[in-house]
């Protein structure tokens, strides 16, 4: 599809276009006399223009000039309407692209007030009342979580970057533990090294750890003794007087075992996630997940019998085989385990996941069922008494909707919530973990990242500790 400008508004008409057009490639031409179709032209010239021209379809509309915040919207609209008549589809989200929609009603709701952001929402974004209601109630949750955190708050995040092979729609850095059997012993020696440094940082900067959070990968990839070396680093580095929240993801089913759970008993972690993703065991087949649906059962009743009173499932909408029946039945059973979180993400190919390299395309009819499947789990969950408390939304998901954390009353994730919302600092230790500093109270943010891969990591570790020396130098400034 090409997409015709002659102003600097493209960034936000080309996503408009990809919510319509997934898997078209979309080519921004700026001030062309020649016109190759299938097209889009949106002008600012006297008045705003766009037209649309695909295949017999051809529909354009004008509208007056304004200024260029309002020229940008009135252009997205304009296009907005034509593509969901020529396409017949009309996206839950409406017009919004970018992936944090709780944060743009909140900024809504702060600037002019609640009734105001929710015609905004309905009127000039076209937000579907469902939709609408979802950000509502998760911004009202959100906040009440966001505002006990203070300016010497910080989160401290852990990453372990291994798993025990790779799901086909995987699209992140991580290695399979058989293959880097041999960085695993100076990965997690150095992991502790860093954990020190990042735990005297804090003591000296008087910074007040509130949530600790372990993911990767699949951090129970690793040995028993392996997460007791990192997490009693953690227990006796930091000042853990003010921690509200201990999370270990341990992800997949198949590397859960009672020593592992001990271990994380042991070093006080009352949280910890156990992801399904789908009940049906085809489906965990054919996207490479190489566990079964009772082997997710299993690792959820031993977690429960060793004690552990807050436990996340994670589900995703959309997998590659998976119906909107099979769909139903996986978050059926999920809610008759009676877990206290459950976070149901929408499928998003990323352009490095195997699914895309093997030419998998998310097509319109995908979009519906994805649709029907989060409209079904929203009713259910409400009905049964979960409470959406976090919401985002990524790159190329699957009919362009959205991933949402529901909780039972008082089981929120404190951490989910402070990483989406950027309320204050998370230090982040591990291979392709980000620090996030955070000014207090702003939008202010400055990162500092840690090498991407275990081996960068371990061969380049003094560089890595020598740029956490820049968190002095923020809090010094701020
Ligand atoms: S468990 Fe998660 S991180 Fe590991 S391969 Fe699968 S999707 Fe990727």
């Amino acid at each position: 599809m090409n997409l015709y400008i002659n102003h600097p508004f493209h960034y936000e008409l080309e996503n408009l276009t990809r919510l319509f057009y997934p898997n078209e490639k979309i080519t921004v031409i700026k001030n062309s006399e020649v016109f190759t179709e299938p097209y889009i032209k949106a002008f600012r010239n006297e008045k705003l223009y766009v037209e649309v021209k695909v295949g017999e379809f051809l529909d354009s509309t004008y509208a007056s000039v304004t200024d260029d915040t309002e020229d940008e919207r009135m252009l997205c609209e304009m296009l907005y309407k034509i593509l969901c008549e020529l396409t017949s589809v009309t996206p839950p989200w409406g017009m919004i692209t970018g992936v944090r929609p709780v944060k743009l009603y909140r900024h809504l709701k702060e600037t002019t007030t609640e009734s105001e952001a929710d015609e905004y929402f309905k009127n000039k974004l076209f937000v579907s009342d469902e939709k609408l209601k979802l950000t509502k109630i998760t911004e009202k949750t959100e906040k009440k979580i966001i505002d006990l955190s203070t300016e010497e708050s910080f989160s401290l995040y852990i990453s372990i970057p291994f798993c025990p092979s790779r799901c086909h729609y995987c699209s992140f850095v991580q290695s399979t533990i058989e293959r880097s059997k041999h960085l695993v012993e100076p990965y997690v020696k150095l992991l502790c090294d860093e954990l020190r440094r990042a735990a005297q940082i804090a003591s000296d900067l008087n910074l007040r750890l509130e949530t600790v959070y372990m993911g990767g990968g699949t951090p129970t990839s690793l040995s028993a003794e392996q997460l007791n070396k990192i997490l009693s680093v953690v227990n006796e580095c930091f000042d853990m007087s003010f921690c509200r929240e201990f999370t270990v993801e341990a992800g997949r089913p198949d590397t859960i075992t009672p020593e592992k759970l001990y271990s994380l008993k042991e070093n006080k972690v009352e949280r910890i996630s156990i992801n399904p993703q789908t009940l049906n065991n085809n489906v965990l087949e054919a996207v490479g997940r190489r566990h079964t649906a009772e082997q997710t059962i299993e690792a959820y009743e031993l977690a429960r019998r060793i004690g552990f009173k807050s436990i996340n499932t994670d589900l995703i909408a959309g997998l590659p085989t998976d119906t909107v029946d099979s769909f139903k039945n996986t978050l059926d059973k999920i809610i008759n385990l009676n877990p206290e979180c459950v976070t149901v993400h929408t499928l998003s190919i990323k352009r490095s996941a195997d699914l895309t390299q093997n030419g998998t395309s998310i097509n319109r009819d995908d979009a519906v069922n994805t649709a029907k499947m989060l409209s079904y789990a929203n009713e259910k969950l409400f009905e049964n008494d979960y409470i959406p408390y976090y919401l985002y939304r990524q790159s190329r998901m699957v009919g362009n909707l959205e991933n949402t954390g529901w909780s039972k009353k008082g089981f929120e994730s404190l951490y989910n919530i402070y990483v989406m919302d950027e309320t204050h600092t998370i230090l982040g230790c591990g291979a392709g973990a980000v620090t996030k500093l955070k000014r207090f109270g702003t939008t202010y943010l400055e990162r500092i990242f840690n090498f991407k891969y275990p081996y960068e990591y371990i061969d380049r570790f003094n560089e890595q500790l020598e740029r956490k020396q820049k968190i002095y130098t923020f809090y010094a400034k701020y």
